[in-house]
């Protein structure tokens, strides 16, 4: 089970070697066996699986089925799902049962695809680390002293550790990229708009993107071809002609132009990052791609601009969860006021908390000229930067996160490092850029390093076509965790 991906459980279905129900069976007993020291999944739900996979199975005796018909994916818990507990990562929805489906969940389910269940996050997917999570961090399949990446930590470490073949999951300032990278496996973050925000929960609007999880970019190509699409309910979803991204998969890569920025190869890129980054070059040159050194001026100011602009639009959207309508309400109170505080003090974590204060804050009379105004100008000066560099390249290299999966802990009582974990990521948000990570190599200790590519505005097809050669160059992507 561990080294399958899509295309292999596509060809089996396809040539009628499983069904989809024994696929499912399969996967859902491994996550038996396997949750409870990875605490991965939120939630679980065997008959709706199997019930899903069933109707897959029918689907495809009559002759109507996709090539992802009947093969399984968890789904981050960020996203509404009708009839499942979606709690994003927080006490404040522990007990809300989505009524209706994120489109992202639409279109997986169109497609034929059994949701296998929700996975653990960072709550309200702020976090680099999933430790934030009220249900506890999840652990790194490949050392489970360590943390997995966050804040879609649950869908990268169950497709590491094979608990499912693919997984959605959403990145704000990273949380596809980073935990993909920590946990040796391939994640997407598309173009802003590209995919719907209908049914994910929000935490940042305007940086917020859903995207696909799996083991290899081909794997990706073809979830992208499910996620993405235009939706009238998303007003910042783009109305653009349907893609096949795997169609330039198999361009050979002579005469790409890979972007090298500067500031990400200088000082903070720990020694085993920065040599497996620097294989990787050298592959892509042996695969006919020259390089070019490219800059990024403005990106040491990314972090900075992020956590003023994210909590910002966090401090506003958060603003829903009141303990009127839905999810926490604290038990007792005196009256609506007293109501308001109670439930929001006892729902939210601390950091969701240190967010809602920051976000207030630079938002406010007074401050909001010096700060929320200075970082979308920053924002803008970083989104010119990218298109700078992309007049001399065709896709911007570099690498994911600055270190490895670091230790459950080690950083949880200190926030600025558990921010600067997004320092290569955070940029491409602000800028809506497409950007993805692949595993390139393992440090000392046997823990997976990331390689990040950056694509132009619509370059996905163009992204994962560079990933796929080196896949197929490469067998780093291959390798699954051992001893779990
Ligand atoms: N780690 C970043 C944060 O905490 C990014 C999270 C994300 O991409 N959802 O905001």
């Amino acid at each position: 089970m561990l080294d399958h991906t899509l295309r292999s459980l596509s060809t089996l279905l396809a040539d009628g070697k499983a069904s989809s129900v024994e696929l499912c069976r399969d996967y859902l007993a491994r996550i038996q066996a396997l949750n409870p020291t990875l605490n991965a999944f939120i939630t679980v739900d065997a008959d709706k699986t199997l019930a899903e996979a069933d109707a897959a199975d029918a689907r495809r005796a009559a002759g109507q089925a996709g090539p992802l018909t009947g093969v399984p994916i968890a789904h981050k818990d960020i996203f509404c799902a009708e009839g499942w507990l979606t709690t994003c990562g927080s006490k404040m929805l522990a007990n809300f049962v989505s009524p209706y489906d994120a489109h992202v969940i639409e279109r997986f389910k169109a497609a034929g695809m059994p949701a296998l269940g929700k996975t653990n996050m960072d709550e309200f997917a702020m976090g680099s680390s999933n430790e934030t999570s009220y249900f506890g961090p999840v652990k790194n399949p490949w050392d489970s002293s360590r943390v997995p990446g966050g804040s879609s930590g649950g869908s990268a470490a169950c497709v590491a550790a094979g608990l499912a073949p693919a997984a959605t999951g959403t990145d704000t300032g990273g949380s596809i990229r980073q935990p993909a990278a920590l946990c040796g496996i391939t994640g997407l973050k598309p173009t802003y708009g590209v995919v719907s925000r209908y049914g994910m929960i929000a935490f940042a609007s305007s940086l917020d993107q859903g995207g696909p999880m799996a083991r290899t970019a081909e794997d990706c190509a073809w979830l992208l071809n499910v996620m993405a699409g235009f939706d009238a309910r998303d007003s910042t979803s783009l109305e653009r002609a349907q893609e096949d991204y795997t169609r330039d998969l198999t361009k050979p890569l002579a005469g790409l132009r890979i972007g090298l920025p500067r500031e990400f190869f200088g000082e903070g890129l720990s020694g085993d990052t920065a040599r497996a980054v620097e294989a990787a070059i050298a592959q892509y040159r042996k695969l006919g791609a020259e390089t070019v050194e490219v800059s990024l001026p403005n990106s040491s100011l990314s972090v900075a601009a992020y956590y003023v602009l994210a909590p910002a639009e966090a401090s506003s959207n958060l603003s829903r969860f009141d303990g009127v309508r839905y999810g926490y309400r604290t038990p007792e109170y005196k009256d609506l006021t007293d109501m308001y505080e109670k439930t929001r003090a006892e729902g939210f974590g601390a950091e969701v908390k240190r967010r809602i204060m920051i976000g207030t804050y630079v938002l406010s009379h007074g401050y909001y000229d010096a700060y929320y105004i200075q970082a979308q100008r920053l924002r803008r000066l970083i989104a010119n930067d990218f298109a700078e560099a992309f007049k001399a390249c065709d896709v911007i290299l570099g690498p994911t996160a600055p270190s490895t999966a670091f230790r459950l802990g080690e950083k949880a009582d200190d926030p600025v490092q558990m921010y600067l974990s997004d320092i290569y990521t955070i940029a491409v948000n602000l800028a809506g850029l497409p950007g993805m990570s692949l595993p390139c190599g393992f440090d000392g200790q046997g823990l997976p390093i990331g390689l990040q590519l950056i694509g132009n505005y619509f370059g996905e097809a163009r992204m994962l076509n560079v990933a796929h050669q080196y896949q197929l160059a490469t067998d780093w992507h291959a390798r699954a965790p051992q001893g779990i």
